[in-house]
């Protein structure tokens, strides 16, 4: 496969126009630009002028651009835009998964065994391990990537997290309401008032967004509420893990309060259903976390039937979801979920810029943020079709070539 020659990978800055020719089947998300949701072009073209789309359109009808890569009849898309994962982590959890592939139920609690080997983990050694992670989504064709604390539950361990997630993405979320550290076991409203006291002081400057795992085990509303709403206080928009082991407030909490996204949505009611549809909170789906504990799958079409903004995201941790495959997710949301194959794709892209409130991300019209992946095969639909096959064969970020 011939590589664009010339600048491409070197600064933002620097850079001239790359057109990408000859797509076969181009997602553009935007239904201005071409047929249906997806906005679907064939034969198209995107030219890129340093990190932004310039134009999008015909092949035929490109402009000149300073460099040419032809993609031979192949589809693209914009970039998977991941909106949840928890990969500032040490250690393994290999056992516990094993374990539970031979019988023994999931539950939060496996959390701790990571906390422990987080705390013990030196900062090379995390940086190392969110840089590897990152770069494996990258070349599942992942160009924008969310990750949170959660793993550190002290003050500094926290802040530590934070300020290594934020050295490799600009997504990052304070997830001090994970669990309950277990030296704070025997009064977990003293933790409570650590998270929105003297951590949330922290961590605030080194965030966007404020996460809780609202769960049996975990925070119920009221903790969930006064973490969330402490966090907003300080400029950090919410985002709460809701709904994914049993029933519960988290979901109609995320609404209340205006999260962005209320994430798992795996056991809803009729009400919560409703809230998501009426507020504009997107409920993102993790079908990682279901396919590695064996769960029962949230049901996407009832969400997407009821007016919901659903986004895919692979959740990746080292202990209930270990994946930080885009297509792994979008097969399984087709497969097991209700999804039909074009809904997946627009989950994993412009849901996932949704759920993060990115209006330059998650789509690949003019000004949008030049990120592309190209597939190795004729269609989108064959990310559903051909699960398991690494299809993603060239990716840009920013307009520069990074797979
Ligand atoms: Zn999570």
């Amino acid at each position: 496969m011939a590589r664009p020659t010339g600048s491409t990978g070197t600064s933002t800055g620097t850079r001239g126009s790359t057109a990408v020719v000859n797509i076969g089947s181009l997602v553009t998300n935007d239904a201005g630009h071409g047929e249906g949701p997806l906005g679907l072009l064939r034969d198209a073209a995107v030219v890129f002028d340093g990190g932004r789309v310039a134009w999008t359109g015909p092949a035929h009808q490109a402009p000149a651009a300073d460099e040419q890569f032809d993609a031979a009849g192949r589809a693209a898309l914009p970039g998977f835009v991941d909106s949840h994962s928890h990969l500032v982590f040490g250690g393994d959890r290999t056992e516990e998964f094993n374990a539970r592939m031979s019988g023994r139920p999931y539950s939060a609690g496996g959390i701790r065994t990571t906390v422990a080997a987080t705390r013990a983990a030196g900062d090379a050694e995390l940086h190392a391990n969110v840089a590897r992670y990152v770069a494996e989504a990258l070349r599942q064709g992942t160009t924008t990537i969310e990750t949170k604390s959660g793993y550190g539950l002290t003050v500094d361990d926290e802040e530590r997290a934070l300020r290594i997630a934020g050295a490799h993405t600009d997504e990052v979320t304070f997830l001090g309401a994970h669990i309950v550290p277990p030296e704070h076991a025997g009064d977990p409203a003293e933790y409570v008032r650590l998270v929105t006291g003297p951590m949330l002081d922290a961590c605030a400057p080194h965030a966007r967004w404020i996460d809780v795992f609202c769960e049996e085990g975990a925070f119920d509303g009221d903790q969930a509420r006064a973490i969330l709403t402490a966090g907003a206080a300080r400029g950090l928009v919410p985002r709460v893990h809701a709904n994914q082991l049993s029933y519960g407030p988290g979901v109609r909490l995320a609404v209340e309060l205006g999260a962005a996204s209320a994430d798992h949505c795996t056991r809803l009611t009729d009400a919560d259903v409703d809230a998501l549809a009426q507020g504009g909170t997107v409920a993102t789906l993790l079908p990682g976390a279901e396919f590695s504990t064996r769960a029962e799958w949230p049901d996407a079409r009832r969400l997407l039937d009821a007016g919901a903004t659903v986004a895919l995201s692979t959740d990746c941790n080292p202990g209930s979801s270990f994946t930080s495959s885009m297509p792994f997710c979008v097969a399984l949301a087709v497969r097991d979920m209700g999804m039909t194959p074009d809904e997946a794709v627009w989950a994993a892209t412009a849901g996932g810029a949704a759920a993060l409130r990115r209006t330059d991300v998650g789509h690949l019209t003019p000004g949008a943020r030049a990120d592309l992946t190209l597939l190795d095969a004729p269609s989108a639909v064959h990310l559903a079709y051909r699960p398991g096959v690494p299809l993603v064969s060239a990716v840009w970020r920013q307009g520069a070539r990074v797979v």
